[in-house]
């Protein structure tokens, strides 16, 4: 049995070994290993439901109270004024709804004017989407664009502002970008004026101080403070209480704002990792600044590079950056060993670039060429060093393949030589997908074949195939197969046939263009 372990504990060792460097604590954090010790130290509790008045229920309930006190702590509220909810996705659907969908009902009872919403282009989909749905239950809605730099020109905040103004809505520090709003200043703008204003707060809480002065409601999520996922939060300030109404229904809890069982050990972890959060976050958030200035250092120097967002309004942990001339899924998928996401959803079906960064200004190829790095907790100088590492080396590969690199193009050489460089290309980069194929013809047999290509790994993998069998065939004969096959030989799914074609075409244009 001890050896079996041994095995065990080396084999887990091994594989923590081999596992990728994590950069995506934007997205999720791991859970800290003392939230997941008390975690499971409730999970084996006799506890009954939070609701129940019996000793197990008053035992679960207890325990409920004190985490919803620590969770009022990382924000500087009282516990009385939080509701908890599945995460920061039904807290801004309850902030946004809840407060909308009553006024909505308030002003058709009393044929005052329609209510308004204001948001920002660059919100979470978690108030993007019911915003959207407001406005075709009948709610008008501002969306407003951020500047180049990501922030919310105060300007165009008061301009939009009406006196009908039911809500405004917007994240404190961008999940993208990390660029964080002057939450003070838009907060008394949105005071002045007498409308409740909603933070989402999920990316700078445990990161950058927070003040609830001036509003009105506030999101935060357990997973992103190394709590656990599925638990979350809203604030609510006792003068929004009756601006709003539950949209989960079935029962009384959290005072009527969100009906359903307590779940304890989730609200336990959340209680714990908002105390432990808070009382790290001074020394924690210079020491992942530092980390993300070295990852910025290591990188800026890349040919082109640019930085998305603000280089100083910014939370500590994540960095975003474009690299132009680089196609974004190539170099995702050329990082296996770095976890981090990409700005584009790049799949074969869909190559929709960020939103978030395309209203910064970035046009669709820019957009898809970005990384966002995002750090935490865990992250060491170690792992720094060896991401920009990672990164250049991924990134030389594919500029030396790419478009933007700015190859002269190669000139047919007089006709009295019998080697004669020739040229063909096909696609467009703003396409997603261009092909350059440069050969040296020794009669007319190619001698040697090179290459220059923007796209996705499929594309350059095919090109890479086809370039290989150039050599020692006649201009005559020149393709070697069909797009088909090199699909086929590449192993790519078959939505990417049409990028093979594009292939076929670069290879056509070379015969056409002799
Ligand atoms: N808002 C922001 C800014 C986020 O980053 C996220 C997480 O992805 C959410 C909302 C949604 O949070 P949850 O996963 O807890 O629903």
């Amino acid at each position: 049995m001890d050896a079996e372990l041994t095995r065990a504990a080396e084999l887990t060792m091994a594989a923590a070994a081999q596992a990728p460097i994590y950069l995506d604590y934007a997205a999720t954090t791991p859970v800290g290993p003392r939230v997941a010790q008390r975690m499971s130290e409730v999970l084996a509790m006799p506890l009954g439901n939070a609701a129940s008045a019996h000793a197990p229920g008053r035992r679960a309930y207890a325990l409920v109270e004190a985490a919803r006190a620590q969770v009022a702590q990382l924000i500087g509220t009282a516990a009385e004024h939080i509701v908890f909810t599945s995460g920061a996705t039904e807290a801004n659907n309850l902030a946004v709804a809840g407060t909308v969908r009553l006024a909505l009902a308030r002003a058709a009872k009393s044929r005052a004017p329609v209510p308004h919403v204001i948001t920002l282009a660059t919100e979470h989909k978690s108030v993007l989407e019911p915003v959207r749905a407001l406005q075709s239950q009948g709610a008008n809605v501002s969306i407003l664009e951020p500047r180049a730099d990501g922030l919310l020109d105060p300007a165009a905040l008061a301009s939009a502002l009406r006196p009908e103004t039911a809500l405004v809505s917007l994240l404190h520090v961008n999940n993208e970008t990390g660029v964080a709003q002057d939450v003070a200043a838009l907060a008394a703008l949105c005071a002045q004026r007498n409308v409740p204003l909603h933070i989402d707060a999920c990316q700078s809480a445990g990161k950058l101080p927070l003040s609830i002065e001036g509003v009105a409601l506030l999101s935060i999520t357990a997973h992103k403070i190394g709590g656990p996922q599925g638990i979350g939060a809203l604030y609510i300030a006792p003068a929004h209480r009756g601006r709003i109404a539950a949209q989960m229904l079935g029962g009384a809890h959290e005072r009527g704002l969100r009906a359903g069982t307590l779940a304890v050990h989730q609200i336990t972890g959340f209680g714990l990792a908002a105390e432990l959060a808070a009382a790290a976050r001074a020394t924690e958030s210079v020491r992942i600044a530092a980390l993300r200035d070295k990852l910025w250092q290591g990188l800026k120097d890349l040919p082109g590079v640019l930085l998305n967002g603000h280089a100083t309004a910014r939370a500590p942990h994540i960095l975003n950056v474009t690299f132009p001339g680089v196609e974004g899924e190539s170099l995702f998928t050329a990082l296996p060993d770095l976890a981090l996401s990409t700005g584009s959803a790049c799949n074969s079906r869909s190559a929709e670039p960020s939103f978030v960064l395309r209203a910064l200004g970035r046009d669709s190829e820019l957009a898809q060429s970005s990384l966002r790095f995002s750090l935490g907790r865990g992250t060491t100088e170690a792992e720094v060093d060896a991401a920009i590492a990672a990164v250049r080396r991924a990134h030389a590969v594919l500029w030396n393949l790419s478009p933007a690199r700015g190859v002269a193009s190669a000139s047919p050489a007089p006709a009295a030589t019998a080697t004669q460089a020739l040229c063909g290309e096909a696609g467009a980069q703003r396409l997603g997908t261009w092909i350059r194929f440069v050969i040296e013809v020794e009669d007319t047999t190619v001698r040697e074949a090179r290459l220059q290509v923007y796209g996705c790994p499929h594309t350059i993998a095919a090109c890479n195939h086809v370039r290989q069998h150039l050599p020692g065939r006649r201009l005559d004969a020149l393709q070697p197969g069909s797009p088909e096959q090199w699909r086929q030989a590449v192993n790519a799914p078959v939505e990417k046939l049409g990028r093979m074609l594009i292939i076929e075409d670069a290879l056509a244009s070379i015969v056409r263009a002799r």
